[in-house]
């Protein structure tokens, strides 16, 4: 689906938080919005057409002065906010020494950033890989987990098992262990020792129960079932190098239950088999802890960073224990912009405001602002309403076609297009159907603006169901 690109008229806003006073898109914006379409594969215009001119804080503006809160953070990446003096002064200062850029060639901003980095992470993983994207860090945590693989059980010892309905990236090795089959369709050859298992999700039990009934046993066993009928035999495990799962999964905000992943990680842990979280974008404090995957309480062997890691500029990372890290020689691991000194420069006052500010417990304290209007959304109405889900300040509101579990498609991109019409920026709907609306804010919203930016989404839904049904 695409959003109408045409300006229209839409009624005047005016908030603390919001300012709409033109059609939408601004006419004045469109030449550029026309130069976009003109030039570009129409798949990268999949976002509501709004021309980003200025933003500081969690609010955005277009040349023409209207002004959005922000439930986006780009696409979960200003964790602390637009234009931050922080990071403004500490870019500033590394632009000045002229230092742009310098391979992997020691740099300052770098070194500061892997040791604070590494102060962060959890205890054990204490080697830092910086890259540029968070498909190269979860490509590179496949590398490491096969190599890995293949030193303690041979050539056999290469399997990977990832999750159905995952996201890892748009490279080849990251769409291999996404679980959206019609992204890998072009592949065609699919590498048959990736092994897509079912997710876990109490919402669409896997194994047909209703809701969560402390079944993990159940559901775990399903799992364990899936992989030695996928691989046959009795020794399945001494042919499986790691497991990969994003600490939630990002269409939805699903995450899997506690249960489910402490035995996940017992099981790994008995058969060396490598566990590998995808935190580019839970980390950094989005869900109420630093790192999403903290809410299982187990200890994974590598961390995949993204996004939120630097607030602005491409920066990504793998974080793991030593033995897995170091596994390669000298000039084994390049990457031409790894450890960019203006993006580590960015990155470190980035994580020092998150730390100073203690963005993490505001992301926590806010949840249950972001339930509650959540919650005040399917009340309004409840036939097309399903699921929500809510943790820290990542919320996802699934809608449906009326009384059934249908994502309702048309229904998202309406309600989406109208609520940046009233002042609320959202990306484009994601997860099944795709007809998830995903709510990001940064993290430093306030309980005001947070409940602002939801009554327009609550606005916008209830207009939008009206119109279509
Ligand atoms: N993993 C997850 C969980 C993601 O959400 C994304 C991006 N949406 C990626 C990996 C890929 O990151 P990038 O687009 O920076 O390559």
């Amino acid at each position: 689906m695409e959003f109408n690109w045409q300006p229209r008229e839409v009624p005047e806003v005016s908030t603390p938080y919001r300012r709409i006073k033109t059609k939408i898109p601004a006419p004045e914006t469109v030449p550029f919005l026309e130069r976009l379409r003109r030039i570009e594969p129409r798949a990268t215009l999949s976002q509501p057409p709004i021309l980003w001119h200025r933003a500081e804080g969690f609010s955005i503006y277009d040349r023409a002065g209207n002004k959005w809160v922000d439930f986006t953070s780009g696409v979960l990446v200003a964790n602390a906010g637009y234009k931050r003096e922080k990071m403004h002064e500490a870019m500033l200062s590394q632009l000045e020494t002229g230092v742009w850029h310098t391979f992997l060639f020691a740099n300052e901003p770098r070194a500061r950033f892997v040791e604070k980095l590494r102060e962060v992470a959890p205890p054990g993983l204490d080697v830092v890989f910086l890259l540029t994207t968070g498909s190269e860090s979860t490509e590179h945590a496949l590398k490491l987990m096969r190599t890995f693989g293949q030193t303690r059980g041979g050539k056999r010892k290469i399997g990977i098992v990832c999750f159905e309905g995952a996201f890892h990236g748009r490279t080849l090795g990251a769409q291999q262990i996404g679980g959206t089959p019609y992204l890998k369709e072009w592949i065609v050859n699919l590498d048959p020792d990736i092994h897509m298992a079912p997710f876990p999700d109490c919402h669409r039990c896997p194994v047909g129960k209703e809701g969560y009934a402390e079944c993990e046993d159940e559901c775990f066993g399903q799992l364990l079932s899936f992989l030695e009928e996928r691989l046959g035999g009795k020794d399945y495990q001494g042919r499986l190098a790691g497991v990969i799962t994003e600490s939630y999964q990002g269409g939805e905000a699903r995450f899997m239950p506690k249960g489910y992943v402490e035995r996940l990680a017992e099981w790994c842990r008995a058969n060396q088999i490598l566990l590998t979280f995808d935190e580019v974008q839970a980390g950094f404090g989005r869900t109420g802890k630093f790192f999403a995957f903290e809410h299982y309480g187990v200890e994974p062997d590598l961390i995949c960073c993204g996004k939120g890691i630097s607030g602005c500029l491409p920066l990504s990372a793998v974080i793991g224990r030593g033995e897995i890290m170091r596994q390669f020689p000298p000039g084994a691991l390049t990457n031409t912009h790894s450890g960019n000194p203006i993006s580590c420069a960015a990155a470190l006052a980035h994580l020092e405001l998150i730390l100073e500010e203690d963005l993490v417990s505001k992301a926590q304290a806010l949840e249950a602002v972001l339930r509650e209007e959540a919650e005040a959304i399917a009340r309004a109405c409840p036939d097309i309403v399903w699921p929500i889900r809510v943790r820290g300040l990542v919320g996802a509101i699934g809608l449906v076609e009326p009384n059934t579990k249908k994502p309702a498609v048309a229904l998202a991109f309406a309600a989406v297009q109208r609520a940046v019409e009233k002042g609320l920026m959202l990306f484009a709907p994601v997860g099944p159907g795709p007809a998830t609306i995903k709510i990001n804010p940064p993290l430093i919203i306030t309980e005001d603006a947070l409940r602002d930016g939801m009554a327009a989404l609550r606005e916008a839904i209830v207009e939008c169901r009206r119109e279509l049904y």
